[in-house]
């Protein structure tokens, strides 16, 4: 994600400090959502020549000495007046110290231990804000990384929502989990589908900070989803793009440490283009997150190239036949042969098979007859929001109860 900033307006990130440990912790925190250059300098005497090469630069101090660091920026700020710069504090310092210095703008603090996404978002946003200031006048946002600004606006202003899709298991004929969908609630243009503007969002690596922002998201719903009756697995889908970013795995880890989230709750839909697309990189990730628990549905399943030996090496577990098949049965003799084939092969891989885009009747007997394992599609709901989603299951606990 970084290499793309070559803008040399792009603010720089430098990080002071004498911890190498401390430098791996910021990119891994940092890289969901900065997408500029980061500097690691390991002394105060080092960052001037830092600080003079990169004109933009926000500068994370490690602070062991709330004072030293007070005369430390005093200093700096003669040499370079209006540096930003964000405290990283060990320990929780005395309140009016730090006060005194939060009372300047300029300055922002983040404590280490209890550092989670929500302060780190902070920060970047004091940061953005400091972009914003006279003495970084750059239009910011856009420049910062190619992204599309009302995009990366609509990020930080919680415009997003996921919809919820239910899996039906046509065995039990039950609800058997969800398949997370997103969409943009746009003040002005109402709710906007995800195919107006994921695209925008993965060419511009803004679905990577979108994509944890999703995660976090599920996660949120879960113990909801799961007090209404919901067994089995939130799917969400993940880009290829996102395996670009070399920290997904433990991000993701982290993300489900932070939530509590258990990865038996959680399955992840890849296409296979990202399979394809960088395969020791992508598949070092899938075999990290699949050793914690989580689990992999191919989506779109038949549209694109799958290597038999491919499908066997990775730990998918699910085959999701893509809706445009669904739409054939029955009916179209080569739509009922891809169909009928993919339900065998998945079951010959000993692996689940869903059908996506079940509108009809005759298709839901169609499948039912040929063992498919699960559907989706608006025969039984259309994605609806988290509230309308608990009624749905809700309901189906009532009925069971009856
Ligand atoms: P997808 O992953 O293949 O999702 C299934 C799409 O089929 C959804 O469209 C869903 O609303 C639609 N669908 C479900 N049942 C039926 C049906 O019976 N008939 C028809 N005609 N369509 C049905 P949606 O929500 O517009 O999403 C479109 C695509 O956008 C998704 O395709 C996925 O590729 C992408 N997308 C959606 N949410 C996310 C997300 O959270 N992250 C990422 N990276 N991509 C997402
Ligand atoms: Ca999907
Ligand atoms: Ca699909």
């Amino acid at each position: 994600m970084q290499a793309e900033f070559v803008n040399d307006r792009v603010p720089t990130l430098v990080l002071v400090s004498t911890s190498a440990a401390l430098e791996a912790r910021w990119h891994d925190w940092l890289n969901p959502w900065w997408g500029g250059p980061l500097s690691r300098c390991d002394s105060i005497d080092k960052v001037v020549p830092t600080l003079q090469q990169k004109e933009h630069s926000i500068l994370l101090l490690d602070v062991s000495d709330l004072k030293h660091a007070e005369l430390t920026l005093a200093h700096l700020r003669q040499a370079f007046p209006g540096l930003p710069c964000v405290l990283l504090l060990h320990e929780q310092p005395c309140a009016d110290s730090l006060q005194a210095m939060l009372g300047n703008p300029l300055n922002d603090y983040l404590p280490l231990d209890s550092s989670h996404t929500d302060t780190v978002r902070r920060v970047i946003r004091h940061c953005q804000l400091q972009l914003h200031s006279p003495d970084h006048r750059v239009t910011a946002t856009t420049e910062l990384a190619g992204y599309d600004p009302e995009l990366w606006r609509a990020l930080h202003r919680e415009e997003f929502e996921l919809f919820y899709q239910p899996r039906i298991d046509l065995r039990r004929g039950e609800i058997c989990g969800a398949e997370a969908l997103i969409r943009w609630r746009h003040p002005e243009r109402g709710i906007l589908p995800p195919d107006s503007f994921i695209p925008s969002c993965e060419a511009s690596g803004l679905i990577v900070p979108l994509g944890y922002w999703i995660i976090q998201s599920a996660g949120q719903a879960l113990p909801a989803l799961q007090a209404a009756g919901l067994a089995g697995r939130i799917g969400i889908n993940l880009s290829f793009r996102q395996f670009q970013d070399s920290f997904l795995a433990t991000t993701i880890e982290r993300l489900l440490d932070e939530q509590q989230m258990a990865s038996q709750t959680l399955e992840f839909e890849l296409t296979e283009t990202a399979l394809f697309n960088d395969e020791e990189h992508v598949r070092s990730a899938i075999d990290q997150l699949s050793r914690r628990g989580i689990e992999f549905s191919l989506d779109d399943f038949g549209t694109g190239y799958s290597s038999f030996s491919l499908l066997q090496k990775l730990p998918i577990n699910t085959l999701k036949i893509d809706k445009s098949f669904v739409a054939g049965i029955p009916g179209n003799q080569d739509d009922e042969e891809i169909v009928r084939a993919i339900i065998n092969l998945a079951h010959s891989l000993n692996k689940q098979v869903i059908a996506e885009g079940v509108e009809t009747n005759a298709q839901l007997e169609f499948l039912i007859r040929h063992g498919c394992d699960q559907v989706q599609g608006f025969f039984f709901s259309r994605p609806v929001p988290l509230q309308q989603f608990l009624g749905l299951l809700n309901h189906r606990q009532h009925q069971h109860s009856l």
